[in-house]
């Protein structure tokens, strides 16, 4: 598979078009490097495409690579579905997948390599006294007393580190550097902590655990990476990475750049937030459909190339902005427009009987299932004597322009008849609760004789339709940035109406659909099975993944 449209032009593809022309490189190499702490988010979704896009376009070849350095954190669930949200975004990285874990052995070695040259030593300051060593922005920091420890007995003491002599957090192993370097990320780094966690694959082996900054670049030179994109935050750590693979014997050493994070409006994707939101139950899990992850995005119906179009029309550049969700819905709007089959369902249900009809006899007509697509089929479109029509589609006091049922007033039904209101039954509460119409029997596919019906509204044969729970959706946040407000807590923001469901009505041609199948319902939006609750000719559950218009650019009265 490669990008459904012409790649947008950016920095980074500039670059790697340079580096193959000059000769620098014969092919690329990229390389996705999750940390397995939670599930991925659409900014995730942003680098996933990106480094598996490159990879893809220029040939070359992308790794995915978890960065396992931090055991607490990390578990199998979150490995698993990384690699499941990969692929479903429909990519498949280059041979077995990578661990930074994989590399600890090497990693060691490397570390060990330093100390030898004396670029690395055990430093026993405690965690508060390394804060006001480290100096400040303005203020350079000041050299450890440890700094001058001999080869020797830094050899000893972080051989001893690794067996497990000394507690936790009581040592650290420092890159030496610079203390007075106007890069903090220079001042002496720590490169090895003591640890003692359990982790996800080499279990209780190591007690101690190598730095991120550390691992990465060491990790990508091992794995021969010539293009290290990474997001605007690792800008500063960038010298050192080159300082660490300058001063190792590593034959390759990859270049780092960076790009701006993707953010989204009216959601977050910080992975500790959106934990927070689970951990919580403020959503009903990682792939609640309100939630940014890619679990999330897919149980809610979101296609995999609407999700790739949106990240090759954000582009990548350096400079930060806040992307409006409607970029994200048009894309997979656009994508679903031409892709899924449509059916009609009524999600606010209101009782027509059709008086002129006789009960128990059944019409129906053939309705294709995509006006500009023949080839997905067609089904039959049964009526009966009693149908659903949608609620809001009926109006006792209706405004200006309106063209749908009135009291007396006549509409067409989509694929089928013209009827006319000859009655309204109210409840003793006043509530209208069924109408009582009388269908044209001259109309099925052709105009009434002697006037004009505009109105086109959907509606269930109430005979043969299914019953559906359908979930609408709002947006999770009130706020465009909850997060944006460093003084305020973004739960303040949630969105206590994100979630409505309804009791509605579907065409009884979706019976057997699969969980995660699409439709558009006619006039109301794209809709998906759910992964998990729909059950195929028993229980229908749909999701809504998006409104047939786009409903985020302008504020909802
Ligand atoms: P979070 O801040 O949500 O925890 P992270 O950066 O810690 O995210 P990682 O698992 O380390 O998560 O990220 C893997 C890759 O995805 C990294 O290369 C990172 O730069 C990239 N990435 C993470 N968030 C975004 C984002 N919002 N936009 C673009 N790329 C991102
Ligand atoms: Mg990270």
């Amino acid at each position: 598979m490669s990008s459904e449209r012409e790649p947008v032009p950016h920095f980074i593809r500039n670059i790697i078009e340079d580096d193959l022309k000059s000769g620098k490189h014969q092919s690329i190499v990229t390389r996705f490097p999750p940390e397995p702490n939670g599930y991925l988010h659409v900014g995730h979704a942003k680098s996933i495409c990106l480094n598996f896009g490159l990879a893809l376009d220029f040939k070359g070849r992308c790794n995915l690579r978890f960065d396992d350095t931090n055991p607490e954190k990390e578990s199998e669930e979150y490995a698993l579905s990384i690699q499941e949200d990969v692929r479903w975004l429909g990519f498949q990285w280059d041979g077995g997948v990578h661990w930074a874990s994989d590399y600890f052995d090497a990693l060691y070695g490397y570390a060990v390599e330093l100390i030898r040259a004396g670029k690395a030593y055990v430093c026993d300051l405690t965690p508060d006294e390394m804060r006001a060593y480290r100096g400040t922005l303005t203020e350079p920091g000041r050299n450890s007393p440890y700094r001058e420890r001999s080869v020797e007995e830094n050899l000893d003491l972080f051989s001893r580190m690794k067996d497990g002599e000394f507690s936790d957090g009581s040592k650290v192993l420092r890159a030496k550097i610079d203390m007075a370097s106007p890069n903090i990320n220079m001042r002496d780094p720590a490169i090895y902590r003591i640890r003692r966690a359990h982790h996800i694959r080499t279990g209780d082996q190591w007690v101690i655990y190598p730095m991120y900054d550390y691992t990465h670049c060491i990790s990508d030179a091992l794995e021969g990476i010539t293009h290290s994109l990474c997001t605007l935050e690792f800008e500063d750590h960038r010298p050192l990475y080159d300082w660490v693979l300058d001063n190792i014997t590593i034959p390759c050493h990859p270049r780092q750049y960076e790009f701006s994070r993707l953010e989204l409006q009216y959601t977050i994707t910080s992975k500790r937030k959106l934990n927070q939101l689970v951990t919580e139950k403020r959503v009903s899990g990682w792939d609640d459909p309100r939630m940014p992850t890619i679990a999330g995005m897919r149980r809610r119906g979101y296609t995999p190339a609407g999700i790739r179009e949106f990240a090759r029309r954000i582009g990548v550049s350096k400079s930060d902005n806040v992307i409006d969700m409607s970029v994200l819905e048009g894309c997979v709007r656009e994508d679903m427009e031409t892709s899924v089959p449509r059916v009609m369902a009524v999600v606010k249900p209101l009782k027509v009987v059709l008086s002129n009809f006789v009960a128990g006899e059944t019409l129906s007509r053939e309705a294709g299932f995509h006006p500009n697509h023949p080839e997905f089929g067609s089904r039959e479109v049964p009526i009966s004597r009693e149908i659903w029509i949608e609620a809001d589609d009926f109006s006792e006091t209706p405004p200006p322009g309106w063209q749908r049922l009135v009291p007396g007033g006549e509409v067409r039904l989509r694929y089928s008849y013209v009827i006319k209101c000859d009655e309204v039954v109210k409840d003793v509460a006043g509530n209208v609760v069924e109408l009582r119409c009388s269908l044209d029997t001259e109309t099925l596919g052709k105009n009434p004789q002697g006037r004009k019906v505009k109105g086109v509204i959907h509606w269930v044969s109430a005979e043969h339709a299914l019953p559906a729970e359908i979930r609408l959706y709002d947006r999770l946040f009130t706020v465009a940035r909850p997060d944006g407000d460093k003084t305020r807590d973004f739960h303040e923001f949630i969105n206590p109406e994100s979630l409505s469901v309804v009791q509605g009505w579907v065409e009884s041609c979706v019976q057997d659909s699969a969980p995660e199948t699409r439709y558009q319902f006619e006039r109301l939006g794209y809709f998906c099975t759910d992964r998990h609750e729909h059950m195929p000719g028993r229980k229908w559950v749909f999701n809504r993944a998006v409104s047939l218009k786009d409903t985020w650019t302008k504020e909802t009265p």
